[in-house]
């Protein structure tokens, strides 16, 4: 088994694992039992735990019941049946560190029909209510964070005894072997991979589902829908249906082809992507504000551009890597560097980076749309509370350090030719400012 090059220093891993036990869990079931019991309102729920003190905090946590381990597992199970029996058509991921090719069976865009078909029909005829998932949600959650830190445990069991590929690898610390992750490609058998499950079938896909159920659920308890929830779910549902129409361009992205499958990213996916990115929603189905007619077009308009530009970045990107720079870009021949770089086995490789179109406006401006479609979800919720706007917050955070650990990555992996790309397109995110 080959040692893992250790990408973060020991102390960051414990200072960053400390703080996500800690703070994560709880943040989870606050903002689930802010927005369903206490009308969204931070300053109702401090003024409760304020009064109540730690008991008061721990009431108010769910604990896992049967009915939640029911729905947990029969999602779970369903959509790994789906993962493995759907036909796809066979998609070579990038090549990885160690020199290995993963084969994936691209069959993301069937899973999400079939899901959102079985789910809308099974309460179309009566079968199961969706109001029932949003009625145990606190306890789905908890239930969701103890079963998936157990789930960790089992990735790292099986990083060390029976590793899926040769990119894996222990770096001789049990803490950041099990935050960071021991393999980039787990799979069980040869054809389930791990991390396709948890950031696609089961996280991206509950992105899909929930909106739904809330949409369900606000229509159950007050007979209509409100504008307002029906331009977050639109928009919600078109970023979730775009993702699984890229799916496999998803796969050469740094989730897949760069992070392991550790604590950080597959905890983040079954727990943080169900919970925090659907929040919204959530927040809506009782809060039904009125928009009217224009402003919900308005507003919808404008997410589905910022959708769409998100997409067409990645689209660029990822058509000017598989054509080998022989595509246009923008109506032009693009512009671009021939960056070499060694692998781990010590080869020469080269990758081309684009330099024109929407990668030479800022270096991650990809993120820009997507911060923005994430706002224009939310802002139907208008500005009576901040919570909604939690995951927008997140989101900002989250891509800020995100660009700046792939322009370190890119730095130690291109050396001189990043630097070039750098000074060529000099802005990291916002061009002009940042
Ligand atoms: P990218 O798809 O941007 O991939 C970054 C990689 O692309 C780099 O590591 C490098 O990899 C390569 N690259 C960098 N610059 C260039 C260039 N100029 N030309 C060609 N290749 C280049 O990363 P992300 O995974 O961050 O984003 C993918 C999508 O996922 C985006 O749409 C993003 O908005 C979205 N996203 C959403 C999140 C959410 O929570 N909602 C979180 C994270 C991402 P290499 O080693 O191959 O050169």
């Amino acid at each position: 088994m080959g040692e893992s090059k250790m990408v973060h220093s020991p102390l960051v891993t414990y200072a960053s694992m400390l703080s996500l036990l800690t703070f994560c869990p709880p943040i989870v079931i606050l903002l689930w039992y802010t927005m369903v019991h206490a009308d969204g309102s931070i300053s109702q729920t401090l003024s409760y735990l304020r009064q109540h003190g730690l008991q008061g905090f721990l009431n108010i946590w769910p604990m896992p019941t049967a009915i939640a381990w029911k729905i947990i597992v029969c999602y779970a199970a369903f959509e790994a049946a789906l993962q493995l029996f759907l036909p796809g058509k066979r998609v070579e991921g990038p090549i990885s560190p160690a020199g290995n090719r993963p084969i994936y069976k691209a069959n993301g865009v069937a899973a999400y029909s079939v899901t959102l078909i079985t789910y809308l029909s099974l309460w179309w005829f009566g079968i199961f209510n969706p109001s029932v998932v949003y009625d145990h949600l606190g306890e789905i959650f908890s239930a969701l964070i103890f079963g998936s830190f157990v789930f960790c445990i089992f990735l790292y069991i099986k990083g060390h005894v029976a590793p899926s590929s040769t990119d894996s690898g222990s770096c001789g610390n049990l803490i950041i072997d099990f935050y960071w992750g021991m393999e980039l490609y787990p799979r069980i058998g040869k054809n389930f991979d791990i991390k396709v499950f948890t950031n696609c079938r089961f996280g991206m896909m509950s992105w899909g589902v929930l909106p739904l159920t809330y949409c369900i659920k606000q229509y159950e308890e007050n007979g209509r829908v409100a504008d307002s929830m029906l331009v977050n779910t639109i928009l919600m549902l078109v970023y979730v249906t775009k993702f699984f129409w890229w799916e496999d361009g998803y796969w050469n992205t740094m989730d897949i082809a760069h992070d392991r499958a550790g604590f950080y990213i597959c905890w983040g996916c079954l727990v943080w992507v169900p919970s925090v990115y659907t929040s919204p929603g959530m927040y809506l189905v009782n809060h039904p504000v009125n928009l009217g007619v224009q402003l919900a077009i308005y507003i919808l308009v404008a997410g589905i551009l910022c959708i769409y530009i998100n997409y067409d970045c990645d689209r660029q990107r990822q058509e000017f890597r598989r054509t080998n720079g022989k595509c246009l870009v923008w109506g032009k021949a693009p512009s671009k560097i021939q960056a070499s770089y060694t692998t781990a086995t010590g080869e020469t490789k080269t990758s081309l980076l684009l330099t024109s179109g929407w990668w030479g406006l800022s270096r991650h401006f990809h993120y820009v749309p997507e911060i923005l479609a994430a706002f224009f979800w939310t802002v139907p919720a208008l500005f009576n509370h901040f919570l909604p706007y939690f995951y927008v917050v997140f989101l900002t955070i989250l891509l800020f350090d995100r660009a700046k650990r792939d322009d370190d990555r890119c730095r130690s992996k291109y050396g001189k030719y990043w630097k070039l790309y750098c000074e060529k397109v000099p802005y990291r995110i916002v061009p002009g400012i940042y």
